[in-house]
């Protein structure tokens, strides 16, 4: 090897990218981990008549993707799981709606992976949801003042005639999901199921 050779060698090295998962190095997300993740059997929930269904349970490999994917490591991995993120669609959904992001670090960056997971399904997506007040409930943790809270529609959503399907990264209780679907459903918008990227096993 020559010293030119080297030096191209060492450049590469540097701007190789590593899986989020495995640290292998040469993609995102390598093609072992990708198909570890699809290959699990997908989870389906009925949470307050809503079905919900999951690409695997959250743990293992589909965590630590979706770990790093939040944090803002290489979300784009998560695009790998497009295909089996589209068999999972309802046949009838003819529009996908993300949950809004309780994070204001997502919603000042305008990026979260619900919108992300929600582009995926190859359906015309529909960023319509948002939370009521989130500021006036005191004496809770983050996490519990977002949970379950009540949404609202922004403007004008146009949804009328529609039948959506409700898209998150991970589904806990399932109370942002429905208290979606209730929001959806106060405006005569038909949900007919959501789809999340991993479920918390109940
Ligand atoms: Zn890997």
């Amino acid at each position: 090897m020559n010293a030119r050779q080297s030096s191209v060698d060492w450049v590469d090295a540097v701007w190789d990218v590593a899986c989020v998962v495995c640290r292998v190095s040469g993609a995102t997300l390598c093609e072992a981990c990708a198909v570890r993740v699809v290959s699990s059997a997908p989870v389906t929930r009925e949470i307050a008549g809503l079905e919900v269904t999951a690409l695997g349970g959250y743990r293992n490999e589909l965590r630590t993707l979706i770990r790093a994917a939040k944090a803002g490591r290489s979300p784009q991995s998560v695009s790998r799981l497009s295909p089996a993120i589209r068999r999972l669609i309802p046949l009838d959904a003819t529009i996908a709606v993300p949950m809004p992001s309780s994070r204001g670090g997502f919603r000042q960056r305008g990026w979260s992976l619900a919108g992300r997971v929600a582009r995926m399904t190859g359906l015309p997506v529909r960023d319509v949801l948002t939370f009521s007040n989130p500021r006036t409930q005191r004496g809770l943790t983050a996490d519990d003042r977002w949970s379950g809270r009540s949404m609202i529609l922004r403007g004008r959503h146009g949804l009328s005639g529609h039948f959506v399907v409700l898209v998150d990264d991970v589904c806990t209780t399932g109370a942002t999901l429905t208290n979606a679907r209730r929001a959806l459903e106060a405006h005569c918008v038909t949900v007919v199921g959501a789809v999340v990227l991993a479920s918390v096993s109940p």
